[in-house]
């Protein structure tokens, strides 16, 4: 018997796992669903929403293969003592995955039981080195991944199989009942994800570079394949090949450039946390970690509940917290307010702003926290101002009128001068005052002579040795 474990790679198209179990005509796909790992650093039961409309698509495939998903609802050393006592002889099949520690460390133990009987069979599944890490020759590893062959479908169960475990059609009832009522995100699966990735490329992509950092342009303009991208309801390979197939065709290569750029940013944050993943709760740089060394609840609550009193940042957080999405900017922006302006340590805030986005890849996200926090050390410091940004970004204040209705009828300008009265609430800091301040301990780090030192490390381990790319990143 050839077990199929599903976990980031819910598809049926490029799916190399699922393919190499299906050759036998004789394999069974378990989807393991474990609550503590959906509560573990910066998941939620948002994201599940999401993943559950791709398992439901993902079932309805393979039911027309004589398949089906069933659920394991455990953990997994549960369910490798499940596997043992009912398919002792079994293969089993996975892709590979960087994921929070919580997960990594039973999935190690998982790898290297089976390895040890020649039962385990693993996949690449992004444009990660997994062994031999070299960051020298780490792009030209990544280009070949991404042009190899992308991998046939699966093929048809020979007979129907039964199992003693519930089906995906059976746990979907009960599910609803833990999920999120009143949150609507993104629509999830494999047609939504291939429908997404044609209209972006068919002309969605059309002033992509410039619009991408306006938070009302982006939601259009971008392609909004990342929770597709993270749950693997289409996979990276199949968006890189289909991209170069018709890049040089269109009218807009600019943006589909800088598209593809973005698709090899996703792998190398990911790399960071794959390469060392006590950056989990770390900071990359070791002497930014006493920067930060208390933290305030009360100010982190309001933060994240967007209850600043800094209307453009607010309506920033309000849509966050109603999509479960936002652009990568205004991203940056909540960040940076949390760890310059509140001067909150990352990994108090970073969780709770990752169990927002549906989209939550710890790879990513951890580096970009990072990033914003100034914890890298080989990137410069960037402090948004987040009534430049207002200014900037809204200077109709729409965007903020359309999340924050009691300021309706109050002109963009006092909106973003903050010249509010009564009709809004009080900034919780004041932020030049708090970005100077912040400066100054940044930069008092940054001078001490053994500073450098660490940086470079930092950078010969994990820095893009592509210079453009390296500034584009902390841009
Ligand atoms: C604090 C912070 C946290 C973030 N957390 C996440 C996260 O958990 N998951 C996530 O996918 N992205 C994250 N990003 C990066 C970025 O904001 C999102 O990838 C992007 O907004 C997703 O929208 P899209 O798919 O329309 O992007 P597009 O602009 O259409 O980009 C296409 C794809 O490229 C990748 N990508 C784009 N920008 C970046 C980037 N800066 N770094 C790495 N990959 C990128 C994503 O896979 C994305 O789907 C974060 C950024 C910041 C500043």
């Amino acid at each position: 018997m050839n077990i199929f474990l599903a976990h980031k790679d819910l598809r049926i198209r490029d799916n190399p796992a699922l393919y190499n179990a299906s050759l036998n005509g004789q394999y069974i796909v378990i989807y393991l669903f474990d609550q503590n790992y959906w509560s573990s650093n910066g998941y939620s039961l948002r994201q599940f929403t999401f993943v559950n409309d791709c398992l439901r698509e993902l079932n309805h495939n393979l039911e027309k293969l004589k398949s089906k998903i069933h659920i394991y609802t455990g953990g997994i050393s549960d369910l490798m003592a499940w596997i043992e006592s009912h398919y002792p002889n079994s293969q089993i099949f996975i892709n590979q995955s960087s994921d929070v520690m919580y997960f990594r460390k039973s999935m190690f133990h998982l790898k290297r039981y089976f390895h040890e009987q020649n039962r385990i069979n693993c996949y690449e599944n992004f444009g990660i080195q997994t062994r031999d890490y070299n960051r020298e020759s780490w792009s030209k590893c990544w280009a070949k991944i991404m042009n190899s062959s992308l991998t046939e479908l699966p093929q048809r169960n020979k007979h129907e199989l039964k199992l003693p475990l519930p089906t995906y059609r059976e746990f979907s009832e009960d599910i609803k009942k833990i999920l999120p009522s009143n949150f609507s995100p993104q629509k999830g699966g494999e047609k939504e994800a291939h429908k997404l990735l044609r209209s972006f490329l068919d002309g969605r992509a059309e002033g992509y570079s410039k619009k991408m950092s306006s938070p009302i342009e982006a939601i259009e303009s971008c392609s909004r394949l990342s929770p597709h991208i993270t749950h693997g309801s289409i996979s990276l390979k199949f968006v890189y090949q289909k991209l170069l197939s018709e890049i040089d065709k269109t009218n807009h290569k600019r943006d589909l450039y800088s598209f593809k750029k973005r698709l090899h940013w996703h792998c190398h944050f990911i790399q960071k946390l794959q390469t060392e993943p006590e950056l989990e709760f770390k900071s990359m740089h070791s002497m930014c970690d006493d920067l930060r060394p208390g933290s305030n609840p009360e100010l982190i609550q309001k933060w994240i509940n967007g209850e600043t009193g800094f209307p453009f940042l607010d309506a920033c957080i309000i849509y966050l917290r109603n999509h479960g999405w936002i652009n990568f900017r205004m991203r940056a922006m909540i960040m940076s307010f949390a760890s310059y302006n509140l001067w909150q340590p990352w990994q108090k805030t970073s969780p709770l702003l990752a169990e927002l986005f549906v989209d939550y890849e710890p790879g990513i996200h951890i580096s970009q926290v990072q990033m914003q926090s100034g914890v890298t050390g080989i990137n410069l410091p960037r402090i948004y101002s987040v009534t430049k940004q207002s200014i900037d970004q809204d200077p109709d204040a729409i965007f903020i009128k359309s999340q924050i209705p009691e300021l309706e009828d109050i002109n963009p300008s006092s909106i973003h001068n903050l010249e509010l009265l009564n009709s809004y609430r009080d900034p919780i800091v004041d932020i030049k005052e708090t970005a100077k301040k912040a400066r100054e301990s940044i930069w008092s780090v940054r001078s001490n002579k053994d500073f450098k030192k660490i940086a470079k490390e930092v950078y010969l381990k994990h820095g893009s040795r592509f210079k453009k790319r390296a500034y584009r990143e902390s841009t």
